[in-house]
């Protein structure tokens, strides 16, 4: 579809403002937000958004106000610097319809530095990319909404809606930062999330277990190890169990509507192993942290049980492990899978967008990772969008966005944003 006059307005100027967009990004990447070090991060979204005359909500956020809450992943980490920041646009004449824009500014530990070609919080543009630890996932996405809504008004547009900007953190560890946005009260119409989905729209996602693995055993001196009580080879018992549990999770997804399409959607992932404390001594613990993945309408409480059970199965059949049962820690994710539902309106407006941008329609992703939009989808039934940019490695090494993709996504961010909000000229 050829775009409107508007809609050539809104995207020139997002062309217009790219460098600055870009600029405001690699200021943003450069910030080490792992978890629980978010704040300067916080801290820069709250100024951006006072400087462009926002309404800013920035709060500390309480465990206690959010545990009882569908979705709630246990927090087993300082949590006493963790904080949401909102901020708020409000129309001068209310005429459309109400828009969350999101984005988490939590990312994921870079792993050994040596790994890296350039340092992964100094990120650097080459070859049409910005590589940086966050620079996909999704770092630039949340700038990019922010450059999408300045585009709006560079035009010469005001959206003719409420719409709350929201920067949330431990979206890769509990979702507890999307969520309290939502115990505090902020809710719209529809919710759009640009995380890089390259190019495509999220239409179901996976759900999330975390869980530590703890074995406890006593020490000896190596010479007597075939006494076999070494915490960590009773730990590799307890994993290769657990991987027979991914087999049989796997071949129930085939029966799944959108899940079935894929091979292998289930990921098992022991992701830190720790234990022992000396050559020499047979280890007498060990602790692993491990993630799983569950599909839409599986319940988590029920894939808990399973967990315990294909635990304690395994351990009855170990000599050690039998006499010392290892314990199931919930460590963080607590998450059901979610299918975009009760969207129809908000994927039309979409639609609309993308295809000013980039011509035709847009492709499902069905996505074997998870999104901040379950809780929006399934705590509020407010239908929930996922949406941006590609590039490579998130989670990686080497992390980068492909600039181009970036540049269209934010396009299309804008043109949603006016179709959805409604314009009226400022
Ligand atoms: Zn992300």
């Amino acid at each position: 579809m050829t775009p409107s006059d508007n809609q050539k307005r809104i995207i020139e100027a997002v062309d217009a403002g790219f460098d600055a967009q870009l600029a405001t990004t690699r200021a943003f990447v450069a910030i080490p937000s792992t978890r629980g070090a978010e704040a300067p991060c916080q801290d820069m979204i709250g100024d951006l958004l006072h400087a462009r005359g926002y309404e800013v909500d920035d709060w500390h956020i309480d465990i206690d106000d959010l545990k009882d809450l569908r979705g709630f992943g246990p927090i087993t980490h300082d949590f006493s610097r963790a904080r949401s920041v909102v901020g708020t646009y409000r129309p001068s004449r209310s005429a459309g319809r109400s828009l969350i824009l999101q984005g988490h500014c939590d990312v994921v530990p870079a792993g050994p530095l040596e790994l890296w070609d350039t340092p992964p919080f100094s990120p650097v543009v080459r070859d049409g990319r910005m590589y940086g630890r966050g620079a996909l996932d999704m770092k630039s996405g949340t700038i990019g909404a922010l450059y999408a809504l300045e585009a709006i008004k560079a035009a010469g547009f005001m959206p003719t809606a409420r719409i709350h900007f929201q920067s949330v953190i431990e979206e890769e560890s509990t979702g507890v930062g999307a969520l309290s946005t939502l115990q505090r009260g902020y809710r719209a119409d529809a919710c759009f999330i640009p995380e890089p989905t390259g190019g495509r729209m999220v239409r179901a996602q996976v759900g999330v277990i975390w869980f530590r693995l703890k074995v406890r055993g006593h020490p000896v001196h190596v010479a007597h190890a075939t006494s076999g009580s070494n915490a960590i080879m009773a730990a590799y018992h307890l994993i290769e169990a657990l991987q027979k549990l991914e087999a049989e999770w796997n071949a129930r997804a085939a029966s799944d509507h959108h899940f079935k399409t894929l091979v292998h959607p289930i990921n098992f992932n022991p992701g830190i192993i720790k234990g022992g404390d000396w050559a020499s001594s047979v280890p007498a613990w060990c602790d692993v942290d491990c993630r799983i993945a569950i599909l839409p309408g599986w319940s988590v409480a029920d894939c808990q049980k399973e967990i315990l059970a294909c635990v304690a199965h395994a351990a009855r059949d170990h000599r050690f492990l039998s006499n010392n049962p290892p314990e199931v820690e919930w460590s963080g994710f607590l998450s059901e899978g979610y299918e975009l539902a009760n969207a129809a309106d908000a994927e039309a407006a979409f639609g609309t967008a993308y295809s000013a941008v980039y011509g035709g329609a847009v492709q499902d992703l069905v996505f074997t990772a998870l999104t901040d939009t379950r809780f929006y989808g399934l705590n509020y039934n407010i239908p929930s969008l996922c949406f941006g940019a590609s590039g490579e490695a998130l989670h990686g090494f080497n992390e980068y966005v492909d600039l181009a993709s970036l540049r269209q996504a934010t396009k299309a961010t804008a043109l949603f944003i006016a179709e959805w909000c409604g314009l009226e000229k400022a």
